[in-house]
C-alpha cells in the first residue's frame, strides 16, 4: 500500500506546532500554578539583590543549607552559596561522581534599569533630582513619564548596610519627565535613540522647599532631611550606594484570555526562576545539578558577581574537591543550559525577523544554537552534538520547544552567559523564554513558554 501525500509529508516535514496543540490536559493545571509562583517571585524581586535574597529563602524552605568549604557531602545533599548578596549558586549532589560531569542551568538576575550616579542629588528650577546612569541596553525614550521606584543598598562608612525601598505599594513614586508635544518640534525630528539623551534621565524627587525663603537648595535639603529621617544617611553616603530606579509597574496577566504575563524584569528572571524552581524540586539526581543565578549579564558578565567571575569555578572546585575530583575533569563532562530569554516574533516589527527562524510566542522553550552579531561574532555557537543532546532530553521529557535566531542576520544581535560557560570547557547551549518588548520597562511573555522553560530546566537536571 503506497503512502498518501499527507503521510509522506508527516513523515518528513518538520511540524512546528503551537504549544497549545501539543500540551496535555494536566500541563494546563501545572502551568497556571507555576505562573502564579513566578508572578509572586517577580512582585518581590526587582533587583539582583532581592532575587538572591528570595532565592535563598525559597531554597532554605526546601532544605538547602549554606555551603562551607570542606563540608562532607552525600548524594541528595542540597547546598547553596551566595556571592556578595548579588548572585546565587545552588547544587544538589548527584548519585554519580562529579567526574562524570554536572548538569548546569545558568541564568542572570540583573535587569536593565537606571542606576544613580555617585553624586546624584541636585536642585534646579525649584525641583530636586537624582542623576542616573543607565545599566544595560535600554531604549531611553521608554523610561520617561512612567512611575519609578528606588531600590538597593547604601553601604555606610561604618560597615552597616542600609536597605532602601522607596516608592513601593502606596508610597509616592518617582518620574522622569519628557517634553510636551507643543514644544517638541525639534526633538521630534531626532532619531529615537537620540531624542532622550542619557543626561536627561534625571529622576524628579520633590518640589517642596524648607527653611527661609532667601536660602538656596531648600528642596534638596528637604529631600536629604527625609532620607536622613528614614535611613540615617547624609549626601556623602550616596558615594557608596547601589540605588536602582526600576519601573513601578504591577505584574499582571495580559490579554482577555490571560495567556501572557506583563512585568518588569522578565529578562532574565523568567529563566532564573525557572532554573531555581527546577532545582528546588530535585531530590536525588543522577548527576550533580547546579543552578547559577548570575549578576552583571546586562553589562557583559564582568565583575566579581558576573558569570566571568572565578566565584563559579571556586564553588565547583570546592564541590569537586570533596569527591577527590579534578575540576577540569568535571567541566569537560558537564552540560550547561544557558537559560536566557530570546526575542519573540512581533508582527508589528516583522521586518527585523526572519520568519522561518524566529522565536514564536506559545511555541515553548526557544533554543538558540548561537547568538552574537555580524556573522555570529561573540557567540559560543553550540556544536551539533550538543543541540542533539538537548533535543533528545527535551523530547523525552515532553517539553515543548523550538529553535530560532534572535532576528535577521544583519539586523543586530545580542549575547548571553553562554560563551563564558563554553570558555570553561563546558558544552553549552542557549535556551529560554521568547519575550516581547525585551528590555522595555514592561515586557511580555507567554505563560506556556514560561512553564515549558521550567520543564526544560528540570529535564536538564534530571538527565
Ligand atoms: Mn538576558
Ligand atoms: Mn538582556
Amino acid at each position: 500500500m503506497s503512502e498518501t501525500m499527507k503521510e509522506r509529508k508527516e513523515k518528513l516535514f518538520s511540524a512546528m506546532k503551537n504549544g497549545y496543540d501539543r500540551m496535555e490536559e494536566q500541563d494546563f493545571v501545572g502551568m497556571q500554578a507555576y505562573c502564579e509562583a513566578y508572578k509572586d517571585f517577580l512582585r518581590r524581586c526587582k533587583t539582583e539583590r532581592e532575587c538572591t535574597r528570595r532565592g535563598i529563602a525559597l531554597a532554605e524552605e526546601k532544605g538547602f543549607v549554606p555551603y562551607h568549604r570542606g563540608m562532607h557531602l552525600q548524594p541528595g545533599d542540597k547546598v547553596y552559596t551566595c556571592n556578595r548578596g548579588k548572585s546565587l549558586m545552588l547544587a544538589v549532589i548527584g548519585l554519580e561522581s562529579m567526574a562524570q560531569g554536572v548538569q548546569i542551568a545558568a541564568a542572570h538576575i540583573d535587569s536593565p534599569r537606571l542606576d544613580l550616579k555617585p553624586n546624584p542629588l541636585y536642585e534646579e528650577g525649584g525641583m530636586a533630582y537624582f542623576k542616573t546612569h543607565y545599566y544595560g541596553g535600554i531604549r531611553k525614550y521608554q523610561w520617561v513619564t512612567i512611575p519609578l521606584e528606588l531600590r538597593g543598598v547604601i553601604a555606610c562608612k561604618d560597615g552597616t548596610l542600609v536597605d532602601v525601598v522607596l516608592g513601593e505599594g502606596a508610597e509616592p513614586k518617582f518620574v522622569i519627565n519628557d517634553l510636551l508635544p507643543h514644544l517638541g518640534a525639534e526633538q521630534g525630528k531626532k532619531p529615537l535613540n537620540e531624542a532622550i539623551p542619557g543626561e536627561n534621565l534625571n529622576i524628579l524627587l520633590g518640589s517642596q522647599p524648607v527653611g527661609d525663603e532667601d536660602g538656596s537648595d531648600r528642596v534638596k535639603l528637604h529631600i536629604l532631611e527625609r532620607l536622613h529621617e528614614k535611613y540615617g544617611i547624609t549626601e556623602d553616603d550616596f558615594t557608596s550606594a547601589e540605588l536602582e530606579a526600576v519601573p513601578a509597574v504591577e505584574v499582571t496577566d495580559i490579554g482577555l484570555d490571560a495567556s501572557l504575563i506583563g512585568a518588569y524584569g522578565h529578562d532574565d528572571r523568567v529563566c532564573g526562576f525557572a532554573a531555581l524552581q527546577a532545582i528546588l524540586e530535585l531530590e536525588m539526581p543522577n548527576k550533580t545539578a547546579v543552578c547559577m543565578l548570575a549578576d552583571k549579564e546586562e553589562i557583559g558578565s564582568m565583575g566579581v558577581t558576573g558569570m566571568q567571575s572565578a566565584a563559579f569555578d571556586t564553588f565547583l572546585h570546592d564541590l569537586c574537591e570533596s569527591q577527590g575530583v579534578a575540576l577540569r575533569e568535571c567541566y569537560e563532562n558537564s552540560f550547561c543550559l544557558s537559560a536566557d530569554v530570546t526575542a519573540a516574533y512581533d508582527p508589528n516589527f516583522g521586518e527585523v525577523f526572519e520568519r522561518r527562524n524566529a522565536s514564536m510566542i506559545n511555541h515553548g522553550m526557544g533554543l538558540c544554537k548561537y547568538t552574537g552579531a555580524r556573522g555570529k561574532s561573540g557567540a559560543s555557537d553550540a556544536s551539533a552534538e550538543t543541540v542533539a543532546y538537548l533535543r533528545r532530553l527535551l523530547d523525552d521529557a515532553g517539553v515543548v520547544w523550538h529553535i530560532s535566531e534572535l532576528g535577521k542576520v544583519d539586523a543586530g544581535g545580542g549575547g548571553t552567559v553562554a560563551m563564558y560557560m563554553a570558555n570553561r570547557n563546558i558544552a553549552t547551549l542557549d535556551a529560554g523564554v521568547p519575550v516581547l518588548s525585551m528590555h522595555a520597562p514592561f515586557e511580555t511573555v507567554s505563560k506556556l513558554d514560561c512553564y515549558m522553560t521550567y520543564r526544560g530546566c528540570k529535564a536538564v537536571f534530571e538527565a
